[in-house]
């Protein structure tokens, strides 16, 4: 018998700024609790945010804390899953999208593949990242990643 994998922490940004993009962050927030081998330990509240490198409507984000057995790799395939069932396209760089899953951090991993750095190289420089992610997991965001982004606009829902 293989030996079961221990779960790992991961934390999950979950953006949407396309379509009912609250109701997408939901849905969300609902398919990650039906990933195989993994539960959701924690939400963040839903927030709004303009966007910061494109045009369009704002966003919705979200941050959600996961226990998985699954790998990084395979929990990335998981996620884009749930980007194409939402029916996510990439038609050009930062487009406003139905749906937007990003894996911030994967227990204490370091990832660097060409399809997977972990942690998230732009995380520390978004507030509409930092912000979820302080409200559930404070010790993973640094006083001075906080502080660095303290100017950009991000507000509850
Ligand atoms: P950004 O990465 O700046 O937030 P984006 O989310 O709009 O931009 P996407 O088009 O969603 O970019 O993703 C581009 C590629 O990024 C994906 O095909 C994926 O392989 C890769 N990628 C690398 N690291 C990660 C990660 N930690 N989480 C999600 N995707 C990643
Ligand atoms: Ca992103
Ligand atoms: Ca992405």
């Amino acid at each position: 018998m293989p030996e079961a994998r221990a779960p790992v922490t991961a934390y999950v940004a979950l953006g949407a700024n396309l379509g009912d993009a609250e109701a997408a962050a939901r849905q969300a927030l609902a398919d990650l609790a039906r990933l195989p081998g993994t539960r959701v330990t924690a939400t963040s509240r839903l927030y709004r945010s303009a966007p910061v490198e494109a045009a369009g409507p704002d966003f919705i984000n979200a941050v959600a804390e996961l226990s998985t057995v699954l790998t990084a790799p395979d929990l990335l395939r998981a996620l884009q899953g749930l980007e194409r069932a939402a029916g996510r396209q990439r038609p050009y760089r930062h487009a406003p999208r139905t749906l937007d899953l990003d894996l911030l951090l994967y227990g204490a991993a370091r990832i660097d593949s060409p399809r997977l750095t972990v942690p998230h190289p732009r995380m520390w420089g978004r507030a509409f990242v930092l912000r979820p992610l302080a409200e559930i997991a404070p010790a993973r965001v640094p006083a001075e990643a906080q502080a660095g982004v303290a100017g950009q606009a991000i507000e509850l829902l």
